[in-house]
């Protein structure tokens, strides 16, 4: 038989009578007065449920933003670079510039993709860093520095004769590198998994570059989301979402269909787990 015990009187051992050594609310307060319920952890917990709503505003006209992360630059606290473009205080201190650095931020971001969404790449790719410029002139995108922020792809992937080539802007920030790096591999996972002329029979000629550029838009900020990269992600999602290219177009309907995981949650029906994702 057992006897009911109420749980707030669980520090009188049996229930007798309220152990008269034992303080619980002195405790408490002493307890809150260290700081109990006042930890880090919680904190930035309590901070990503508040944030879980806000929206990222992006003003491009009236203020001046950082090119690799897209943050207001504060009066004199940024670096103008060579070509133009410039850079925040975060941005330079955190730019990735030796080839073992590089390459190492490659393997984390290819293995995390593998793990994330449960995808294989089974293939060659060789990854080097490359000139802004070099870049521009592979992919469709002019590269012309102005005031705002240059919304643009910062790499590229190609086919070679055992695999893929994969270059990436060199100079680049940590988080814009990540970024690129996994906006590209999942390039080289479409362009082994997909097959082309399906594609286009099923969306349009044409219009299949919104399937391709959305679904790497998509996966760039997902990616972003779940390395806890929650204030990068939000700011790379809303200047995706405001563009009327492939890779605006594309990422809304992505988003729609794949509504984006904020924090926290594991990742179920992914545009990998589709043969066609739209
Ligand atoms: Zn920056
Ligand atoms: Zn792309």
């Amino acid at each position: 038989m057992t006897a009911k015990i109420d749980p707030k009187r669980y520090l009188e051992y049996g229930g007798v009578a309220p152990a008269r050594s034992l303080d619980g609310a002195g405790t408490l307060a002493y307890l809150q007065a260290k700081g109990f319920g006042q930890n880090n952890l919680e904190h930035s917990r309590l901070a990503l449920e508040r944030r879980a709503g806000e929206e990222f505003v992006f003003d491009p006209v009236t203020l001046n933003y950082c090119d690799f992360c897209a943050k207001p630059l504060m009066g004199g606290e940024f670096d103008r670079l060579q070509d133009g473009r410039e850079r925040c205080i975060t941005c330079s201190r955190t730019a990735v510039t030796t080839h073992e650095g590089f390459l190492s931020l490659y393997q984390e971001v290819r293995r995390n993709l593998e793990i994330m969404f449960e995808i294989q790449f089974n293939v060659g790719i060789t990854v080097r860093m490359d000139n802004a410029k070099t870049i521009a002139r592979l992919t469709r995108e002019r590269f012309e520095p102005t005031p705002g922020f240059d919304a643009r792809v910062l790499g590229f992937a190609s086919e070679n004769a055992g695999g893929y080539d994969l270059r990436i802007e060199n100079g680049s920030p940590k988080l814009p590198s990540i970024q690129t790096m996994a906006h590209e591999l999942t390039h080289i996972w479409q362009y082994r998994n997909w097959d082309r002329q399906q594609i286009q029979a099923k969306y349009g000629a044409g219009t299949h570059f919104f399937v391709y550029e959305g679904m790497a838009s998509w996966v760039m900020v997902q990616y972003l989301y779940c390395t806890n990269e929650g204030d990068f992600a939000a700011r790379e999602a809303a200047l995706t979402r405001a563009r009327t290219d492939e890779y605006g177009v594309g990422f809304r309907l992505f988003e729609e269909r794949y509504p984006l995981r904020i924090a926290g949650k594991e990742l179920r029906d992914t545009p990998f787990k589709r043969a066609f994702p739209l």
